[in-house]
């Protein structure tokens, strides 16, 4: 057993093979694709892993069906909730290794991977575990000549699961657990920087005793893998998370076939402290809110709005503590900001920080890339002041630690800057006056409203979008509708 991030720090880590996992069988991909996945923060391969095509894509889809239609069809909804406690005790038992294999794959810190990303897979897996056998329908008071009407709650089908880089273990859980406890069987598509843990833990699936086809795994390009699983005609169901843009260009392969969907998008998250507010709990905030997570979270605080009064108190607070936070390796205890997922990810960062000081915003921190022995993707914590709204920078999703700082004065005209974005993902609203923060959360246009908190989750709250963040919700019970179908059923005399 663990002793904590010291020991993930240590753990021995095994890779996966370069293979696909389908019908809980490692399996050569047709024509023997693979690619390489690297760990960001030294540049050096970590291991091959197999790539997808379309006749991959098709042979996972058959495993899934032949489960439906045989031994996962027939698993009870209290056995599937069994099995989903037990893969979470397998996950548990081997959280170091996941914990350093994040690591080494995303480039998060281990001190992230080991107290947040795991156990965060655990607890969605051992909350879904306990929904599974209370899916139910409802009895119905039609007229009519009947003895009875009743609704019945079933599995939609196929799922495709499709994920981003930035939690990997974590997105994928959020997909699978729900999908599985309502007798679905998925296959996932993991992102091709970050697939190794989505691989470990189907295996893990199958040693809990999952039947083979409930869960497949087919890592791949989007272009390949992730068209041909949105183009299949017996996938029932796509749920993604990824960016906008790739959201949209599934929303339109999805209408060919009709299919059901779920879609996590970007977001431009407001983080709104008022003069009012405890300054020190939200200079801590702001500063989680964007840092957390090498600030590639989708629900990031990206953009600080703080009234005018308290502008400058709250900037030396959270300078304060933007100085400290150094780049570091990923995979030392005391890291708290690791290297971006890739160099592509890093050059485009760097991009928008150019964009920023173009259009007149101030480097107040930061804006310089980083490398730890001449190696990695490192960036530097960035503070960007006197941002207007309108500005690019306070506009498009950056994906990484940059903080757009917006002064404002009124509550309407922060209410109106803060719902002025295509997304509407998050927000945050810091304050002591109770009834200005409730006033403030029903008015933001946000799937999820932080009052004098940020980046808080939990398995029990739905979360997702407005606007162009994306529709559907994934967590809470919410997430059970997702993957359910709704049957209405007469019985007559
Ligand atoms: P991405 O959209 O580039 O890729 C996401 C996944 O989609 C990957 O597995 C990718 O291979 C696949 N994909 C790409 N093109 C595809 C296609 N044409 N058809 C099918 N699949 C395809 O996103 P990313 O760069 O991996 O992740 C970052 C983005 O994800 C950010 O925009 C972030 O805001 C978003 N995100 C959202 C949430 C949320 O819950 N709302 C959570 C995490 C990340």
């Amino acid at each position: 057993m663990s002793t904590g991030v010291a020991a993930a720090a240590q753990a021995e880590v095994r890779f996966p093979p370069p293979r696909l996992w389908i019908g809980n069988e490692w399996v050569e991909p047709e024509g023997g694709s693979v690619f390489v996945t690297e760990n960001p923060a030294t540049e050096e391969p970590l291991c091959p892993v197999a790539a997808a095509g379309a006749g991959d894509v098709d042979r996972a889809v058959q495993a899934a069906r032949a489960a439906l239609g045989g031994a996962w069809g027939e698993t009870s909804p209290r056995e599937r909730g069994r099995l989903l406690w037990r893969l979470a005790d397998l996950v548990e038992s081997h959280i170091d290794e996941l914990a350093l294999l994040e690591t080494l794959d995303n480039g998060k810190p281990i001190f992230e991977s080991r107290y947040v990303d795991v156990p965060g897979a655990i607890e969605a897996l051992r909350y879904y575990a306990g929904w599974a056998d209370k899916v139910t329908g409802r009895t119905l008071p039609v007229e009519g000549p009947f003895v009875l009407a009743y609704t019945l709650r079933q599995p939609v089908g196929v799922v495709a699961a499709i994920t981003p880089w930035n939690f990997p273990l974590i997105q994928t859980v959020w997909k699978i657990a729900p999908a599985l406890a309502c007798g679905n069987a998925v296959v996932h598509k993991p992102a091709s920087y970050t697939p190794l843990t989505a691989l470990r833990l189907a295996e893990m699936a199958a040693a809990a005793g999952f039947p083979p086809g409930a869960l497949n795994v087919v890592p791949g390009s989007g272009s390949a893998a992730g068209t041909a699983l949105v183009a299949h005609p017996q996938v029932a169901k796509v749920s993604f998370t990824g960016s906008t843009e790739v959201g949209r260009t599934i929303l339109r392969g999805a209408a060919e076939t009709i299919k059901r969907i779920t879609l996590e998008l970007g977001g431009k998250s407001p983080n709104i402290v008022f003069a009012d507010a405890d300054l020190d709990a939200a200079a801590k905030g702001a500063y989680t809110g964007i840092f957390y997570g090498k600030g590639e979270v989708c629900a990031a605080g990206s953009r600080l709005f703080v009234e005018e009064t308290v502008h400058a108190e709250l900037m030396e607070k959270l300078l304060a503590r933007t100085r400290r936070l150094v780049p570091g390796d990923p995979r030392d205890p005391r890291t708290r900001l690791g290297a971006l997922v890739s160099r592509t990810q890093r050059d485009s960062v760097l991009h928008y920080i150019e964009e920023g000081k173009r259009e007149g915003a101030r480097v107040a921190w930061g804006g310089e890339a980083v490398s730890i022995d001449g190696k990695g993707w490192f960036l530097q914590p960035t503070l960007l002041d006197g941002v207007h709204n309108d500005m690019v920078v306070a506009q498009e999703e950056i994906f990484g630690p940059v903080l757009a700082v917006i002064p404002f004065t009124r509550v309407d005209e922060v209410v109106e800057l803060a719902n002025a974005s295509i997304y509407g993902l998050a927000a945050g609203v810091w304050t002591r006056d109770v009834g200005k923060a409730h006033d403030v959360a029903r008015r933001l246009q946000a799937g999820t409203v932080w009052i004098n908190q940020y980046n808080w989750y939990d398995s029990a709250a739905p979360f997702g979008g407005f606007k162009q963040s994306g529709f559907g919700r994934e967590l809470g019970r919410e997430a059970l509708d997702a993957y359910t179908e709704v049957k209405s059923v007469y019985v007559g005399r």
